[in-house]
């Protein structure tokens, strides 16, 4: 069903594609994670987008004035490859975009501790996954495992209450942390985000710290969400309020919504639930086309058959408790 040909019928629709990285390498902290794709790729979806739909300026959807058949790119988790591959593309093709980043990353003085564990996976994956060793890691979070599967499994999902463990993790197995930070430079810097700022590209909160918010209480969320916000307004010339919500937005309160509506009224927030209409018109449903292993076309075609198909099923309007 989900044809290219069908790409030119799907025009109308404004959407919102998101990414978090474009590289032609692979990167310890992410590798274990997600696919994502290379340059070449990327310059490949942008064609795409262009062809079909026209950009949206974030000014322009800041100002409510946003047409049909348009295109807006954000990236989230302000990784630097925003900086050193994106920018200088996004530049290139004249588009603009949203990033939405994590204050507590930006400098990198600390990390996100989904990225600390890929770092840990890759190591033990250069060392055989030593059977002792995954035995040491997973009774440092109470789990045990029978296989490697289960063990990535595990240690990938383990609680954000439980992040500080991580770091015990890293000490066993003599990873400096901090060093790797620093070297590798895994997240844009001030200076980068006023570069791109001066170039009329938008930044927007990711909370301040990337935890799963439905682990958090509805006080914790609202102070991560419009903290985030509050960073970039006084770190830099900002006036606008903008954020993507970390992981999902699916358990997001109606309360937590309207907090954040009376923080700003003018806020626009991202989820990530696709081709959706939510509660409020202040909330846009993004959809990711990182993975290379799914042909753009199609991805596209793909998300707005979903559109139709959660319209029959009374699913398109998402509803909030
Ligand atoms: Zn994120």
């Amino acid at each position: 069903m989900s044809n290219r040909a069908f790409l030119s019928k799907f025009k109308a629709q404004t959407i919102f594609p998101y990414y978090h990285l474009v590289r032609d390498t692979d990167v310890a902290h992410i590798e274990n994670l997600y696919l994502f794709k290379n340059t070449k790729q990327f310059l490949n979806d942008i064609q795409i987008l262009k062809t079909n739909y026209k950009a949206l300026n974030p000014r322009d959807l800041l100002n409510n004035n946003v047409s049909n058949n348009s295109f807006l790119l954000s990236f989230d988790d302000g990784l630097q490859e925003i900086h050193s591959v994106i920018y200088p593309i996004l530049k290139q093709q004249g588009l603009k975009a949203i990033f939405f980043v994590n204050p507590n990353f930006i400098d990198n003085n600390e990390g996100l501790y989904k990225h600390y564990i890929s770092i840990i996976l890759k190591q033990l994956k250069d060392t055989g996954f030593e059977k002792n060793v995954l035995d040491k890691i997973g009774a440092i979070f109470s789990f045990t495992s029978n296989s490697t599967e289960e063990f990535k499994k595990k240690f990938i999902n383990i609680k954000f209450s439980e992040r500080e463990k991580v770091n015990d993790v890293l000490d066993l197995l003599k990873i400096d942390i901090r060093d790797y930070l620093k070297e590798q430079k895994v997240y844009i810097s001030k200076e980068q985000i006023q570069e791109m700022l001066d170039d009329g590209f938008y930044f927007g909160g990711h909370t301040m710290s990337h935890p799963p918010l439905i682990q958090l209480s509805q006080e914790e969320q609202t102070l991560e969400i419009i903290n985030s916000i509050d960073w970039l307004k006084q770190n830099f010339n900002i006036n606008y309020s903008l954020f993507a919500f970390p992981f999902s937005d699916r358990a997001i309160s109606k309360k937590v919504l309207e907090k954040l509506f009376e923080y700003d009224p003018n806020v626009k927030i991202f989820g990530n639930s696709g081709l959706k209409k939510d509660m409020d018109k202040r909330i846009i449903q993004r959809f990711s086309l990182e993975n290379p292993n799914k042909e753009t076309e199609k991805q596209i075609v793909t998300e707005n058959m979903y559109k139709y198909f959660n319209k029959v099923i009374r699913k398109y309007h998402i509803k909030r408790k």
